[in-house]
């Protein structure tokens, strides 16, 4: 059965990738983003697909787009510089977007995903994480503006399934890279892509003997796919349990795009989480879903993409 399906935060990396992909199984997507951290240029080629529109807005906002039959809640800022540059606007999105987003689920009577994140555990004490772990999140840190509006819209969207009835998930996403992470946004792997590719050093934030598990953008949107035909309420952790230092990240880079740049160390920004790493049993088990793409291969499909960007702003 195809679908009328509103996308919050569409022209974004991850709500780019899933609208794509919802496209190419015959569903109708309505795209909305107020293009604070989102890219038009991520959806310009689906300006001719008819079953596509797009609305630049603020969920903040309240608004109906008609009867749908599920909504994707994507809206974010997601990474650290732009979620510590746009503060309030995370706080704000993470809560009354989030709200917005669940009246028009219950008005239709649609499934519900929300997208969470791994960062609802903090500076994690228990390692590696499972749905069960409650977390180490300092409430008035730098990070704060991101991880409470995350925690805080997760215990939304349970209120909304436990006394509105909506059917709701909640995906809790790990580091995720791809073609369309934007190549300025500060995060890790466009960082390093982006300097491999310019021949400048590869800036490693403390000694780099911090972990990350990448997941390549595929493999994530399958898992989110799945979980959104699932019967599943609560939280599900979606990532790469494959876990590598930041020193490894960078090695990897520079045997992927050849490149012979030097490595520079710079200061550890603060709550910078040590470990993180999911525990993907449940996913596993419930959805019958792992990642296929190594961190290599990942790093391969994505470099021309960051190619064609380094030509760009070169
Ligand atoms: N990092 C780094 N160099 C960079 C960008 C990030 O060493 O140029 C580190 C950062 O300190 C963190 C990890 O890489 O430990 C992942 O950072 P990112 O911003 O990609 O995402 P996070 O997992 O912190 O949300």
């Amino acid at each position: 059965m195809t679908m009328r399906v509103l996308v919050t935060g569409a022209a974004g990396f991850l709500g780019s990738h899933l609208t794509d992909r919802l496209l190419s199984e015959g569903h109708s997507v309505v795209g909305v983003d107020n293009l604070s951290t989102g890219d038009a240029e991520n959806i310009a080629h689906l300006a001719n697909q008819e079953r596509f529109s797009f609305e630049q807005r603020d969920i903040c906002k309240p608004f109906d787009p008609g009867p749908v039959d599920y909504v994707f809640n994507m809206a974010s800022p997601a990474s650290p510089p732009e979620y510590l540059r746009l503060g309030i606007e995370t706080l704000r999105v993470g809560s009354i977007g989030t709200e917005n987003t669940l009246q028009i689920a219950a008005r239709h009577g649609a499934g519900f995903l929300h997208a969470s994140t791994s960062e609802c555990y903090g500076d994690a004490l228990e390692h590696p994480q499972t749905e069960n772990y409650w977390g180490n999140v300092n409430p008035v840190g730098p990070r704060s503006v991101y991880d409470e509006a995350k925690r805080f819209s997760e215990a939304m969207v349970m209120a909304y399934h436990r006394s509105r009835g909506v059917n709701t998930h909640l995906v809790r996403i790990f580091n995720t890279y791809g073609p369309r992470l934007h190549p300025s946004d500060g995060r890790v792997i466009s960082n390093f892509m982006m300097q491999a590719l310019r021949g400048q050093p590869l800036t490693i934030y403390g000694e780099g003997s911090q972990t990350r598990s990448f997941c390549y953008v595929d493999d994530l949107i399958e898992g989110i796919l799945r979980l959104s035909r699932s019967s599943e309420p609560m939280p599900v952790n979606i990532g790469n349990p494959d876990e590598f230092t930041i020193l490894e990240c960078a090695q990897a880079v520079l045997e992927v795009t050849g490149s012979k740049s030097a490595l520079t160390f710079e200061s550890l920004p603060q709550d910078d989480p040590a470990r993180r790493c999911p525990d993907i049993s449940k996913a596993r088990a419930l959805l019958g879903w792992e990642p296929r793409i190594t961190l290599k291969e990942g790093l391969r499909k994505s470099l021309d993409f960051f190619k064609s960007k380094a030509a760009v702003h070169a």
